[in-house]
């Protein structure tokens, strides 16, 4: 977890490829169902233009595909993924339903000032500067809230500091990992 341009991608994939299990950004799997000449990739397109979150009951439903492929027999990273109380409450339930438990959730902090300069160089179609705006504010209003409710359940949440060399923030990130 952590605010639009935190790293998620990057450390998501070397955290995925450092403990050998697949790694899935629901931001990813979102970009692809848009390329898609569908109502559907058409509708999510509209959301991540507008710096908007998609809605909870299409994430959930990509979660949840997902979670039964083979190749999460191992273990997996979700990048991107819960972002709303209500995805967290569904990730719960798609876990509880298969006997499987949350090791740790990474909460990736960069301040404000860092990302407006890192996205503001990236351009993606939704690194506007408008649309960034917003994605900072739905991230603290709908995800922020996402951390707390985690603390209150006991889960143990990694926070590790997010500006500093890929390489350091990655060994951060894999020495806070419980054992
Ligand atoms: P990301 O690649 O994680 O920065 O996500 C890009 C955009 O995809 C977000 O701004 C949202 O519009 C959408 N998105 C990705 N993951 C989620 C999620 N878990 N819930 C809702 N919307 C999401």
């Amino acid at each position: 977890m952590g605010p639009p341009g935190a790293g998620k991608g990057t450390q998501g994939e070397l955290l995925a490829q450092s403990l050998g299990v697949p790694r899935y950004s629901t931001g990813d799997i979102l970009r692809e169902a848009c390329e898609e000449d569908s109502e559907l990739g058409r509708e999510v397109g509209r959301f991540i233009d507008a710096g908007e979150l998609v809605p909870d009951t299409v994430i959930l439903g990509i979660v949840g595909e997902v979670v039964d492929r083979p190749e999460t027999a191992g273990g997996f990273v979700f990048d991107g993924f819960p972002r709303t109380v209500v995805q967290a409450r569904g990730l719960e339930e798609l876990l509880e339903e298969r006997d499987l438990h949350l090791d740790a959730v990474i909460d990736l902090r960069v301040d404000a000032q860092e990302i407006q300069a890192r996205l503001g160089a990236r351009g993606r179609s939704d690194d506007g500067e408008e649309t960034i705006q917003r994605r900072l504010d739905v991230y603290r209003a709908q995800t922020k809230p996402v951390l707390d409710w985690f603390a209150e359940r006991g889960i143990e949440i990694l926070e590790i500091h997010g500006v500093g060399s890929i390489e350091e923030i990655q060994r951060h990130i894999v020495e806070s990992l419980p054992r």
